[in-house]
């Protein structure tokens, strides 16, 4: 996989969701709104096996909500 990093200029990216067809921006780097998140292992395997890109904010969100409500419903 290649990966380039470019000069951060913002915001980065314009892409699509692949699961609700939103757009969003991804940095591509630790600048990212992502890396600002907390995702469970099994969120990011899940995603790492389904998509081949980043997901949406708001996406992301509900996995993570969906993963982290095992216990107490
Ligand atoms: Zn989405």
């Amino acid at each position: 996989m290649t990966h380039s990093i470019e000069p951060a200029s913002g915001n980065g990216k314009t892409l699509r969701c692949p699961i609700c067809r939103q757009q969003f921006t991804c940095a591509l780097s630790s600048t990212c709104w992502c890396s600002t998140r907390t995702v469970p292992t099994k969120v990011k395997e899940y995603l790492a096996e389904q998509y081949a890109k980043c997901i949406c904010s708001t996406c992301l969100d509900r996995l993570i909500e969906e993963a982290g409500t095992g216990e107490s419903a």
